[in-house]
């Protein structure tokens, strides 16, 4: 049978699944990356944590067949040329030929594309929007991302680097986001911008996601306007993507969408209010997340999306 090794590069470490086409996962590992981590330590620990898994593959599961390496990257990337070109959560790293480095190394067919458009082909395959005609995704987590299935293929922009939704404006002058501009959906509704606006309403710091919720849901004041906003400001979001896409089902995947109970319905309510009346009776939303960001990685070695 057929294999697959999914490849999820994050802020806080880089994960890594064996899988096979039916998104069943054999093994799996991690290694942790920070704000520290340069081109070198990078490759180095990317390599390393491939090459035990494929080691430990050939002990445990030799009938597996190992037919590709599916990367899921942190951008702006050039997706041709097999090159992170910068992340802003990994300051250091620039430039790094992450393709050619494993193809050398493992003579294995390697794909890669940004992390938002893999979470898309996953959810696609093997998530809660399965198979749909026209499926948006977006991915709620320390930044948001975007990715949208069009009949069945992934659609990329030119070299990759389409739908980054994150970073449209949503509000002209609006809150400085970590891009270097002013206003973008994701200073709104992402870990990182729901952080930055706690500080700017309270003057404390907020650790993660889940601190934040937890204050959502013991009433915190500057929380609960904080996620309002945020909800408004990602409903107007996806109004414009529904009146340019006309998504049949939009998946809010991510870190986030484990909190939906939190803002799922109120966001859903607040699209229907503001969108065309034509939309509204058969745009589906849904809670994504259960589908792990290596196995959105494999789908891109999986042959589905040739
Ligand atoms: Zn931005």
């Amino acid at each position: 049978m057929n294999s697959f090794l999914g490849v999820d590069i994050g802020a806080t470490s880089i994960k890594a699944s064996l899988s096979d086409s039916e998104g069943k996962i054999y093994d799996q590992s991690s290694a942790p990356t920070g704000p520290n981590t340069d081109n070198g330590s990078f490759l180095d620990s990317l390599e390393k944590l491939i090459e035990n898994l494929v080691q430990n593959k050939q002990k445990t599961h030799p009938d597996l067949e190992l037919s590709g390496i599916g990367i899921g990257s942190p951008g702006p990337i050039d997706r041709e040329s097999g090159i992170l070109i910068s992340s802003a959560n990994l300051p250091k790293l620039k430039q790094v030929r992450v393709v050619d480095r494993l193809k050398e190394k493992f003579r294995l067919p390697v794909y890669y594309d940004n992390d938002a458009n893999c979470a898309a082909l996953g959810e696609y395959w093997f998530g809660p929007g399965k198979g749909s005609p026209n499926l948006l995704v977006l991915t709620l987590g320390t930044g948001l991302g975007g990715g949208w299935i069009y009949e069945g293929k992934l659609f990329e922009g030119y070299k990759g680097n389409g739908m980054e939704v994150g970073h449209t404006t949503l509000k002209p002058a609006g809150a400085l986001c970590g891009c270097g501009q002013r206003g973008c959906a994701e200073a709104y509704f992402s870990a990182s911008g729901f952080s930055a606006r706690m500080y700017e309403r309270s003057g404390g710091k907020i650790e993660n996601a889940e601190e934040f919720f937890d204050l959502v849901t013991k009433g915190d004041p500057n929380a609960k306007e904080t996620l309002e906003e945020g909800v408004r400001i990602l409903a107007e979001l996806l109004r414009n993507m529904i009146h340019t896409i006309n998504p049949e089902c939009i998946v809010l995947s991510g870190g986030l969408s484990g909190s939906y109970h939190l803002f799922g319905k109120q966001l859903e309510n607040r699209v229907r209010e503001i969108i065309f009346p034509v939309f509204v009776g058969y745009t589906r939303f849904v809670a994504g997340g259960s589908v792990t960001g290596t196995i959105g990685a494999a789908s891109l070695c999986m042959g589905k999306n040739q």
